[in-house]
């Protein structure tokens, strides 16, 4: 099935429009006007990766916020804990 998808490039070489099926791409294609040889690229896919990015950078983001809370919940237990030995230091003395 992915034979029948393709996208619209123009060639680089005589300029005119070519259907290029996606499965080319980042591949080196040859114009089939004049024979030119470039490399099939889709800059809408190309965005769309880009957009990809970003969404994997914002879910990094949200994992070091996640990863920053749960220090601090294991700071604030290790805070507790101190204060219980300090509560019994007290009684010590
Ligand atoms: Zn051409």
């Amino acid at each position: 099935m992915s034979d029948s998808v393709y996208y619209h490039q123009g060639c680089p070489v005589c300029g005119r429009m070519l259907r290029i099926g996606v499965r080319l791409l980042g591949q080196r294609v040859y114009c089939q006007h004049c024979g030119g040889g470039f490399r099939a690229t889709d800059e809408t896919l190309e965005d769309d990766e880009g957009a990809f990015r970003a969404v994997s950078q914002i879910q990094e983001d949200r994992i070091e916020m996640l990863l920053e809370r749960a220090s601090e919940g294991i700071v604030n237990s290790t805070k507790d804990g101190q204060s219980q030995e300090e509560d019994v230091a007290q009684e010590i003395v």
